[in-house]
């Protein structure tokens, strides 16, 4: 068993890395309190090719594995989630579907810009009234003269209302639940498809998150990607990569900051000496780096299965929950060991307790994957 990076994945992230250190995390509060999407930062990443880490050399990818996109992934997060959630949500799903199953010409149009940052692509599931139940999806799509015609409305849209196309779940056939589900493409400027309210979040802010709203909005035929009822199936390619990559998120928040933490024990004075002198502070510090060690390795492993191969469905849901949970105890120990200065919009501690709560969501909560993981495990 060999736990290091292969030479290429270390030089990958250490170019990663700098990029988000020197880009990244200088920006990071000012995305946070201004709450908008930084375009030129994007434009920045863009042009390195990031967007584009997981397609094909031959499309101007990078065709990297997913391990290495984990790296990408948890980097990109610790400079700034909210930043984090808008580039993801292109490079994997708001485009894997247009690759997977779009016609030439949306590739042409939608995919190839959207991996050089000229579009921007987002993926619509969420409905008022289904988030963690794909089954009760009430957007309809009806054929008519060769076309589609969809209605409905989705919500907790990352990217919505920035977005040049989406990839839209709707219902298709008259069947129940999941079945009879299909996903379309819809570009922005489709009589009939806009943008409803932007939503106000606790953190992950910067990335726009909002309703999109569909009014009889007409498609041609090759929009449908996948065929007819084939949402599931398309969604089960891809489950497994979202769950990694959520995991690999959290280990970028948690990274971030237990670095803080560590600081801020080393350099606070308190009854004569740094408080990193105490045993609770030390123990704090031990299970801080115990669950991140062990997060990462879940993350790193779930990766490696999906690399090569193996089923990582109990894996990849395991990773996230596991690595979730760990960020979410990592951001709330910092807060108690920087004491009031961990309550203070000043330091970003605060920012990190608050964005490590959005990754509670995305993949599937934590309820729906331990009963899914639990099935798996007891076959029942
Ligand atoms: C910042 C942000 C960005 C997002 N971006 C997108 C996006 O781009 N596209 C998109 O489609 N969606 C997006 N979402 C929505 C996200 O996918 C949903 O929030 C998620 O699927 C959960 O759905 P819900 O919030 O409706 O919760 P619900 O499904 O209503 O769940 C509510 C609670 O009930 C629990 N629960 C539900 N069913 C069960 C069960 N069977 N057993 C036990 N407990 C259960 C859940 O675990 C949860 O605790 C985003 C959300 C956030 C916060």
């Amino acid at each position: 068993m060999d736990f290091a990076l292969t030479g290429e994945q270390e030089f990958f992230r250490q170019n990663v890395v700098r990029l988000v250190d020197d880009l990244v995390v200088p920006r990071a509060r000012e995305i946070d309190q201004k709450d908008e999407f930084p375009r030129d930062l994007w434009e920045k990443v863009a042009g390195l090719g990031y967007l584009g880490l997981r397609y094909p050399e031959s499309v101007g990818g990078m065709d990297a594995d997913n391990l290495t996109c984990a790296l990408f992934y948890e980097e990109i997060t610790r400079g700034s989630v909210g930043f984090a959630q808008s580039v993801i949500m292109n490079m994997l799903m708001g485009t894997d579907l247009v690759w997977r199953f779009g016609g030439p010409e949306l590739r042409e149009r939608c995919f190839l810009p959207a991996i050089r940052g000229g579009k921007i692509a987002t993926i619509c599931f969420t409905e008022e009234q289904s988030g963690s139940d794909l089954g009760g999806t009430q957007t309809r799509a009806r054929r008519e003269d060769g076309r589609w015609i969809l209605n409905g409305k989705k919500t907790w849209i990352t990217n919505g209302p920035l977005a040049d196309f989406a990839c839209v779940l709707a219902r298709t056939g008259p069947e129940k639940g999941l079945a009879g589900l299909s996903f379309f493409l819809v570009e922005k400027g489709t009589p009939g498809f806009s943008a409803g309210q932007n939503i106000p979040k606790m953190g992950c802010r910067g990335t726009v998150t909002g309703e999109l709203v569909l009014d009889n909005v007409s498609v041609p035929a090759e929009n449908l990607l996948g065929g007819e009822g084939s949402a599931l199936v398309a969604l089960e390619g891809l489950l497994d990569q979202i769950r990694i990559m959520t995991g690999a998120m959290a280990c970028g928040v948690a990274e971030a900051a237990f670095r803080d933490a560590v600081r801020y024990a080393r350099e606070r004075v308190a009854f004569g000496g740094p408080i990193g002198k105490n045993q609770l502070i030390r123990a704090k510090a031990a299970d801080m780096a115990a669950r991140l060690s062990a997060a990462r390795l879940m993350v790193h492993k779930a990766a490696w299965l999906k690399d090569n191969g193996r089923d990582a469905r109990t894996g990849a849901a395991l990773a996230k929950v596991t690595a979730v949970e760990a960020c979410l105890f990592i951001v709330d120990e910092t807060t108690r060991i920087m004491g009031a200065y961990g309550f203070a919009e000043e330091y970003d501690a605060v920012r990190f307790f608050r964005d490590a709560r959005f990754l509670l969501y995305g993949g599937g909560t934590h309820e729906i994957l331990r009963n899914f993981a639990g099935r798996n495990i007891l076959g029942t």
